[in-house]
């Protein structure tokens, strides 16, 4: 619920995966962006996100 300001936030807010922090998903404590979402997806159990 942050508003982005980035470094109020404290540590990585970037993706865990590639470290960019756009399109990022942070539900379930996922912390990846989007792209590497949808790769890992179908490994962590989750369906295609779109
Ligand atoms: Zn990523």
């Amino acid at each position: 619920m942050a508003r982005d300001h980035g470094e109020s936030i404290g540590r990585s807010t970037g993706c865990r995966r590639c470290g960019r922090k756009r399109g990022m998903i942070r539900r379930h404590g996922l912390r990846l962006c989007r792209q590497c979402f949808r790769d890992v997806a179908p490994d962590i159990g989750f369906k295609k996100y779109s």
